[in-house]
């Protein structure tokens, strides 16, 4: 049934939170059959956990301090993973069979029920390194247990590029030789900001992509827009590229058409 299955995201502070915003409009506007899940932290303000409780089936707070005592310990002795462990909440929610994670700075531009046919731990490749996955988005099936490990594997090795990519790519190590149902196309998380070195690739497949993750130090929140050209504003960041440009723009349009209204 698909009532026992969720599409899952972040949000530890009011910026991301507009990001999983645009993220949930993003998978009603494409008519996702699926429960719209968010894990939220105590930072986050009571008027965004209203504005978030209009777009999703479950805002659900998240708080390290209050948790078990093994996910305290975990928190203690790695504090720099932060965010990380609270990502990796996402396997307590079994209340779920299966789940999509995406990251806040994902944008969905078609339906992508269909990728509850595949199996933990599905994930794309990284653009900068192929033979590792990219954590933005991953099909899961939340497990205590396998919480459990993933926490014990945080505290005794750490995570090599101190987030959650890096852990997840030690723990699912197999990902990039086990089996190919495992990675998901390219189309599912494209990386709207990397400048394609395969520029006839992105020609022939770039109109098929499905989800655009904008990974990296700028956010389309991080941009200025305006309304009235449905353009963000190239001055001062100099850093878009033209494919990024037309994603930042649906990114903005689909902020304008479907998550401000809900603040009125
Ligand atoms: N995140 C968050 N608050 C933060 C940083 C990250 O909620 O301060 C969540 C959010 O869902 C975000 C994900 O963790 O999309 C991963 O971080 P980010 O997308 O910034 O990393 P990148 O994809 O750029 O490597
Ligand atoms: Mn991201």
């Amino acid at each position: 049934p698909v009532s026992d299955q969720a599409f899952v995201t972040l949000a530890t502070n009011d910026v991301y939170c507009q990001g999983a915003l645009v993220l949930g409009q993003s998978l009603r506007n494409q008519r996702a059959t699926r429960k719209l899940v968010v894990l939220i932290t105590p930072q986050v303000s009571s008027l965004l956990r209203v504005i978030l409780s209009k777009v999703f089936d479950e805002v659900i707070e998240v708080n390290l301090i209050d948790s078990a005592d093994y996910i305290h310990l975990a928190f203690l002795k790695r504090p720099e993973l932060g965010v990380t462990l609270t990502k990796l909440h996402c396997w307590t929610l079994t209340h779920y069979s299966k789940c999509v994670f995406l990251d806040a700075d994902t944008l969905v531009l078609s339906n992508i029920d269909e990728l509850f046919d595949r199996t933990e731990f599905s994930a794309a490749p990284d653009p900068g390194w192929p033979d590792c996955f990219n954590s933005g988005v991953f099909v899961f099936q939340p497990s205590l247990e396998t919480h459990g490990l993933l926490l014990q594997h945080a505290t005794d090795h750490g995570s090599f590029d101190g987030a959650d990519q890096g852990l997840l790519n030690s723990f699912f190590s197999s990902w990039s030789t086990a089996d190919i149902h495992k990675h998901l196309p390219f189309i599912y998380n494209l990386s709207s900001n990397t400048a394609y070195t395969y520029s006839p690739a992105f020609k022939r497949f770039g109109s098929s992509v499905k989800v655009v993750h904008f990974l990296g130090p700028s956010k389309p929140w991080n941009y200025k827009y305006n309304p009235q050209t449905g353009s963000v504003l190239e001055e001062g960041t100099g850093l878009a590229n033209q494919n990024q440009t037309s994603f930042l723009n649906l990114w903005w349009k689909t902020y304008q058409h479907s998550v401000l209204p809900l603040y009125s």
